[in-house]
C-alpha cells in the first residue's frame, strides 16, 4: 500500500507540474525524485545493497524530441541519482558515467555526496543478510520509473534503481541502459522497465517495447508483448509503463507485484 501511495503522490506531482506548462522531462525527472525519496522503494534512498553493503546506484533519463539523455551507473550515494542524470543531459558532452567518473561529475555539477548511513536503510541491510544466508532470493521490488508526455506532445522516460540486493560490486543493470532499461523518442513512445536487468539487456526489453509500437500495437499490448518474450526466451519477469505520441498510456506486468499510478490532466489514477 505504501508503495503504492508513494506511486500516486509522484504521479501527482508530475500532474501539478505538466498543469503549469512543464515540459515531460521535468514532470518524470520530478515524479522519479518523489520515488528515490520513498524508503520502502529500490532507488536512491533504500535502495539494494551489493554484496560488501554498499550502495550503488543506477539511473536514465531521456527526452524524445531530440533524443538527449543523461545516466550514471555505480554511483556511490547522492541522494537522487535521477538529478544527476538530467545535469549530464543538460550538459550533453557524453551520455553515461560510472562510479567514481559519475560521483565526480556530480561534484562537478555542485551535487552533493550523502553520507551512506543517511540512504542505507534497516530494511535493505536486513534483506542483505538474508539474501547472503539464501533465506530469500535476491528478486528485488521497487526500482522506479516515469513515463509522461506533455501538452506539446513530447515525451520523456525516467528510471531508477539500487539494482539488486548482493549483485557483485560495479555490476550495472538494464535501468541506465538506454534501449534495454530506458528509452523515449516522441514519434513512438517513452518506455521504463524493471526486472532482472541481465535479461533486459539482453533482449533489449525498451527497444522491443519501441518494436512493437512501431507496429501499430496499444501501449499495454506492446509492453505485454515485449514481456512475453522475455518470459519465453529466457524465464525471466517483469514489469514495463509505457506512454504513446496520442496521448494513450499502458503498462503491464509479469511480476507479481508492479504499482504504478497515472495521472491525466486532472485525474491522477492510482492503481494496484
Ligand atoms: N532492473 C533492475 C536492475 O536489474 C532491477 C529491478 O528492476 O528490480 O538493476
Amino acid at each position: 500500500v505504501a508503495r503504492g501511495e508513494a506511486c500516486a503522490r509522484a504521479a501527482d506531482e508530475g500532474r501539478l507540474l505538466l498543469g503549469a506548462g512543464a515540459s515531460a522531462l521535468d514532470a518524470v525527472q520530478r515524479a522519479v525524485e518523489v520515488l528515490e525519496d520513498e524508503p520502502l522503494l529500490n532507488a536512491g534512498t533504500g535502495g539494494a545493497l551489493t554484496e560488501d553493503g554498499t550502495l550503488e546506484l543506477d539511473a536514465a533519463i531521456m527526452e524524445g524530441a531530440q533524443l538527449r539523455a543523461g545516466a550514471v551507473c555505480a554511483l556511490p550515494p547522492f541522494r537522487h541519482p535521477i538529478t544527476i542524470a538530467r545535469a549530464v543531459l543538460e550538459e550533453g558532452r557524453h551520455v553515461l558515467y560510472a562510479g567514481e567518473g559519475a560521483a565526480g561529475f556530480a561534484r562537478a555539477a555542485g551535487f552533493a555526496p550523502a553520507r551512506p548511513d543517511e540512504m542505507i536503510t534497516q530494511a535493505a541491510r536486513a534483506h542483505l543478510a538474508n539474501v547472503v544466508a539464501r533465506r530469500v532470493p535476491p528478486r528485488d521490488r521497487g526500482t522506479v520509473g516515469a513515463v509522461a508526455r506533455d501538452g506539446q506532445g513530447r515525451l520523456a522516460a525516467a528510471t531508477s534503481t539500487g539494482g539488486i540486493t548482493g549483485q557483485r560490486p560495479g555490476r550495472v543493470g538494464d535501468s541506465p541502459i538506454l534501449g534495454a532499461g530506458t528509452y523515449a523518442d516522441d514519434a513512438w513512445g517513452a518506455i521504463s522497465c524493471t526486472g532482472h536487468g541481465e535479461g533486459f539487456m539482453r533482449m533489449t526489453l525498451a527497444a522491443r517495447v519501441l518494436a512493437e509500437l512501431q507496429a501499430g500495437r496499444a501501449p499495454d499490448t506492446a509492453a505485454m508483448q515485449a514481456l512475453l518474450a522475455l518470459e519465453q526466451r529466457l524465464h525471466m519477469r517483469g514489469g514495463i509503463i509505457v506512454a504513446a505520441p496520442d496521448g494513450t498510456f499502458g503498462w503491464a506486468r509479469t511480476a507479481p507485484h508492479m504499482p504504478c499510478a497515472w495521472a491525466i490532466d486532472d485525474r491522477a489514477v492510482g492503481l494496484p
